[in-house]
C-alpha cells in the first residue's frame, strides 16, 4: 500500500490483478466462449430479445416465430382479465408498495392474494414473497440449520440448492427419483440430526416427470421428517383445476409440510410463495429474511397473479388443452423416434439429443426455421444429458406441434450425419 499524497494514510493502488473484475478467472470463461461462438459462427442460444409478449407465439428480429421456451403454461400472460386486474391495482395503490410488508408496505390485495394461494393449494394459510428463487433461498435457509438435513433429489432447483447451502445443514442429493437411495439416506442419517427436510418437485422442470407423492409421504412420516414440495411447473399444470401434483396424484395436500410455488409461470405474474399449515406460515411472515426484510409484492403483480388463478379456475379448457398439448407432443416425437427422456407429458418435454454442439446447433437452425426452443447442454447437464426443453402451452396447435417435430427429425438427421464438429466439451 502507498501513503495517499492528501491524507498520509495507505491506500491501494486502484485494483490489482486479483480485483480487477476483467482479471477474474469467471470473465476469462465468458470470453472463451464468446470466441467458440465467433469461430463457430454459432450465437449463444441464450438472452435472445423477443420483441413482444411471447407465449405460443413470439417475435425475433421481426419475425413470427412459434415458441417453445415460454412457461406461460396456461396463455394468461396478456390475457385482459389479468391485465385489467392488474391495471386497477396500479390505479388503487401504484405500482409499487413503498416498504416492507412489516413495516408499511402491507395491502388488502397482498392479503387476498396469499388467501387464494391457500384456498388454491388446500392449506390453511400461504404467503407470497416478491421472487421465486428467493423463496427458497430464504425459507430453506431460514427453517433450517447446521444441526439438520436436507435430502434433495439430485436435479431439483439451484434456488433450492442455496437455501440449503445458506442454511448449513448436512445436504446429501439422491439420484434422480431414485427413493430407495432416498430411503436409504434418511435411515443412516436422520437420527444425527435436530430435524430433517426431503425436498422435490411436483414436475421436474429439467426432464418433465413426477415424483410418486403417497410414496414420499410415507418416507417422511416413517423417519419424521419435512416435505417440501416446489410446484414450480406443476401449479396450473397438473390436475383437473390446476391444483397441482396433489389434486393430480389424489393425495390429501396437507400431507405435505411445505408447499412451494412460482406466480411466474402459469399464473402469469412474478414472485413465489409458501403454502401450508398456519403456524408455518405465521413463523415465515416472522422470521423469514426475504419477506420481513424485502418489499411487499408490486400491487400489479400481486392482482395480475390473483387474477391468474381465478381465471385458471373457471376457464378449465385452459388445462385440458395443455394436457392434451402435452400428449400430442410427446406421443408424436416418440413416434417419430425422438427420445423424450423421462417426460410424463406435461407442459415440460426435453428432446434428448445427448451431444452439446448438436443441441446448440439445432437450436439455431429450428430458429432459421420458425422455431424457438432453448437446449440445455453441458456443463448445465452432463454431456450426454444435452437437450432441446420444449415448454408447451394451451396456446399451441396440434399443426405447430406436427411442424416443429418434423424440423427437429431432419435437422437432427443432418447434423448428425453431417461432418464431425469440434466438441465444445474439453473435460
Ligand atoms: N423453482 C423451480 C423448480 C424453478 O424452475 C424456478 C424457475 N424456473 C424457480 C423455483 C424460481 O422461480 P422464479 O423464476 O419465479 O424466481
Amino acid at each position: 500500500a502507498h501513503p495517499s499524497r492528501a491524507t498520509g494514510r495507505p491506500s491501494f493502488p486502484s485494483h490489482s490483478s486479483e480485483t480487477r473484475f476483467d482479471r477474474l478467472p469467471e470473465y476469462e470463461i465468458l470470453k472463451i466462449k464468446r470466441a467458440v461462438s465467433d469461430i463457430s459462427g454459432i450465437a449463444t442460444p441464450f438472452y435472445r430479445l423477443h420483441e413482444g409478449r411471447a407465449g405460443a407465439t413470439t417475435s425475433i428480429a421481426g419475425r413470427t416465430i412459434v415458441n417453445f421456451s415460454s412457461y406461460d403454461y396456461l396463455g394468461l400472460n396478456g390475457h385482459e382479465g389479468v391485465a385489467n386486474a392488474a391495471k386497477t391495482a396500479i390505479q388503487d395503490f401504484g405500482t409499487s408498495v413503498s416498504g416492507s410488508r412489516l413495516s408499511g408496505g402491507e395491502r388488502q390485495i397482498h392479503r387476498d392474494l396469499d388467501a387464494a394461494l391457500a384456498k388454491l393449494h388446500g392449506t390453511e394459510d400461504a404467503v407470497a414473497f416478491v421472487s421465486g428463487h428467493a423463496t427458497n433461498v430464504s425459507v430453506i435457509g431460514a427453517l433450517l440449520g447446521p444441526e439438520d438435513l436436507i435430502i434433495g433429489d439430485a436435479v431439483v432447483h439451484n434456488s433450492i440448492m442455496e437455501g440449503a447451502r445458506l442454511s448449513g445443514a448436512k445436504r446429501i442429493l439422491c439420484p434422480h427419483g431414485d427413493l430407495e437411495a432416498l430411503e436409504r439416506a434418511l435411515r443412516l442419517n436422520r437420527a444425527r440430526h435436530r430435524r430433517a427436510l426431503v425436498v422435490v418437485e411436483g414436475l421436474y422442470g429439467m426432464d418433465g416427470d413426477a415424483p410418486n407423492l403417497a410414496a414420499l409421504i410415507k418416507l417422511k412420516r416413517r423417519y419424521d421428517a419435512w416435505l417440501m414440495v416446489d410446484e414450480a411447473h406443476s401449479i396450473g399444470v397438473l390436475g383437473a383445476t390446476g391444483r397441482g401434483i396433489a389434486e393430480e396424484q389424489g393425495v390429501d395436500p396437507t400431507d405435505v409440510d411445505i408447499w412451494m410455488g412460482t406466480l411466474s409461470k402459469s399464473l402469469a405474474a412474478m414472485g413465489g410463495y409458501i403454502a401450508g399449515c398456519r403456524p408455518l406460515i405465521d413463523i415465515l411472515r416472522d422470521t423469514t429474511p426475504g419477506f420481513v426484510f424485502s418489499v411487499g409484492l408490486s400491487p400489479p403483480v400481486a392482482a395480475a397473479a390473483h387474477a391468474a388463478i381465478d381465471i385458471m379456475q373457471q376457464e378449465t379448457w385452459r388445462l385440458a388443452k395443455l394436457r392434451e398439448n402435452g400428449r400430442t407432443f410427446l406421443r408424436s416425437a416418440k413416434a417419430r423416434g425422438l427420445d423424450t427422456g423421462l417426460s410424463i407429458g406435461a407442459a415440460v418435454v426435453p428432446i434428448m439429443i445427448g451431444n452439446s454442439p448438436h443441441a446448440v446447433i439445432l437450436s439455431e437452425r429450428l430458429l432459421e426455421r420458425g422455431f424457438n426452443i432453448v437446449p440445455a447442454f453441458f456443463p448445465g447437464v452432463a454431456e450426454n444429458q444435452a437437450r432441446l426443453r420444449f415448454f408447451l402451452t394451451s396456446q399451441h396447435t396440434a399443426q405447430q406441434i406436427d411442424d416443429v417435430l418434423d424440423a427437429v427429425v431432419e435437422e437432427l438427421s443432418k447434423v448428425r450425419n453431417g461432418p464431425p464438429l469440434v466438441s465444445l466439451v474439453t473435460k
